[in-house]
Formats: C-alpha cells, structure tokens, sequence
C-alpha cells in the first residue's frame, strides 16, 4: 500500500496497469434524465454540473482531439504516460446503445488510452449495455462509477435523485457479475443525514462487491436547488467543520472493508461557484491532517 492507513487509488491502479496513469476527462455531450424531463427536470437538489466540468453539456470537440489535447498537457514531462478516457459529465450511458459504444471505441481507439472510465447514475445501465461493455473489457478495463450519494432512501427523494438504494444495488451486482470493475460515489453530510446514518452508509456499501469509492463533503453550490434553499433560510442542515469532517473520514477508515480503494474523501469546487464551507484547505493539506488523525486513533 502506498499509505499505510487504508488502500487509496494509486493501490487500485496499480493493480490493474503497468507505469503510471493519467486520467483525462473528456466530453461527450451528454445530458441527464433528471434534467431532460424524463425522471425530472430540475435535477438533483446539490447539481450543478458547472462545478465539476468546465462544459456544460455541450461537447465542442471529437473525442479523440480532446484526448489529443488532453495527452498534450502530459507528454512532454511523462512521454511513458498512458491515459483513462474519463467520461465524467452528466450521464455517460443515457443513450442510444450503439452510439454510446461508438464514443468509448474512439476514446479507446487511441493508443495510449488504456482503459475507460465511465460515470452514470444506476438507473442507466441497461443490461444490453453492459453486456457490450463486457466485450470491450477483455481487451481494455472498463471502470464503471455509479453515483449513488446516500444508502438512505428518505435522503435520495429529499435531493430529488429520482432513483433509490435499491437501484443501486442492482446495479452494482449486475456490472459486477459482468466481469467489470464498479466504483460507487457517495457524498457525506446530505441533508436530514446523521453522522449515524453515514456510517450505515459504510456499512452497507462494505457488503456489495464494489472495487473503488469516492466520498466528498456537501457543498453548497451556486445555481442550485440547495443554494436557493440555504439562502432562504429554508435549509435545516448542518455543514462540516473540517476537523470535524476529518473525524468522520478516520472512522470511515476503520470500517470500510479493506480492499475497497478509496479514492477522495473532498472534492474542491471552483471557488466562483462555491458558497460554503468554504475550508480552504488543498488535497494534500487535508490528506496529511487526515493521517494524522489515522495514526492517533
Ligand atoms: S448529479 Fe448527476 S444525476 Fe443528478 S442532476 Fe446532476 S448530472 Fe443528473
């Protein structure tokens, strides 16, 4: 292990490519069916897709020039570098199934691309699709992530999610039996949560075969349902502090069954877009306070 504390991403990739890989996140123009009026329209209550992709939606270049671009920013101090097509904005398998195959062959029709990753909701992975995703796994990894963010079904309808636990579930244990790699993402302190109610969250994500997860806190974003609320004074909800939050990360730690890779526990939204909490701590920052909270424990 490359921490001495839990398995973390670097373990995972290790564990499935030679030398060092990169991911770069590409585009493909999708949207999402609680955005296009097919689940909803309004989309989860914490969503604005903005804070966590440049582009919104819209995709302006080829998959593969944006993976030219991508490995441009690389090549030149890491000319061994090898690529993970990420797939990362919106609903990467709300589709037709052959145009979707269409995009991940371009995407790993380079070369240096050597595996996919491809985030979606649970909702959206029809088993014709997966089935598809299998054969190109025997020549490629395909990762697929999940957004699942609560284990708690009264949370998902409270962020209008439009699917629950359930789904999950399903979805984890199809994709698993496929033969492909599953990762699920949760997002920590969502309203009407407990720190109770998280740990459960743990607990039961611990008990499905899953090979990677990432946490993040609760931000309060610009342009979204949450930040109306808030604003109002409509929102009963209680945001970290980061000790705080760092506390509940060490304890995540200790029950998560171990060979699941933990990926982030933050993510950093751009600071334009963020309303609270705003920590100003950078990754590494709260990775070293977070281990040293590990070994006092
Ligand atoms: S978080 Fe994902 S599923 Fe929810 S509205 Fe945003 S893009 Fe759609």
């Amino acid at each position: 292990m490359s921490n001495p504390y839990y398995k973390d991403y670097a373990d995972f990739l290790a564990e499935r490519f030679d030398g060092k890989v990169q991911k770069i996140t590409v585009n493909a123009g999708f949207t999402c069916p609680n955005r296009d009026g097919t689940l909803g329209r309004g989309g989860c209550s914490y969503c604005n897709n903005r804070s966590f992709s440049p582009t919104t939606g819209v995709a302006t270049q080829s998959i593969s020039q944006q993976i030219i671009d991508g490995k441009r920013f690389f090549r030149k101090k890491y000319p061994e570098m090898r690529y993970l097509a990420y797939f990362q904005s919106y609903t990467n398998t709300y589709g037709e199934v052959e145009r979707l195959l269409a995009l991940y062959k371009e995407a790993l029709a380079d070369d240096e691309v050597v595996g996919l990753i491809i985030g979606t909701r649970p909702d959206c992975m029809p088993n014709e699709l997966l089935t598809r995703l299998a054969e190109l796994n025997k020549f490629k990894p395909i990762i697929i992530e999940y957004g699942a963010e609560s284990s708690h079904n009264s949370t998902l309808a409270a962020v209008n999610r439009c699917h629950d636990w359930g789904t999950t579930v399903d979805a984890v244990m199809r994709t698993h039996n496929a033969g492909l790699t599953v990762g699920l993402h949760f997002i920590l302190g969502l309203p009407g949560e407990n720190r109770e109610m998280m740990m459960q969250t743990v607990d039961r994500l611990s008990q499905l075969p899953i090979d990677c997860v990432k946490f993040h806190q609760l931000q309060i974003i610009k342009g979204t349902q949450l930040a109306a609320d808030y604003m109002s004074g409509k929102l009963n909800i209680h945001l970290f502090e980061v000790d705080e939050y760092i506390l509940l990360c060490a304890d995540i730690v200790s029950h998560i069954r171990p060979d699941i890779a933990i990926e982030r526990f933050v993510s950093q939204s751009p600071d334009n877009l963020l309303i609270a909490p705003r920590w100003g701590l950078k990754n590494y920052e709260f990775t070293h306070r977070l281990f040293n909270a590990l070994a006092l424990k």
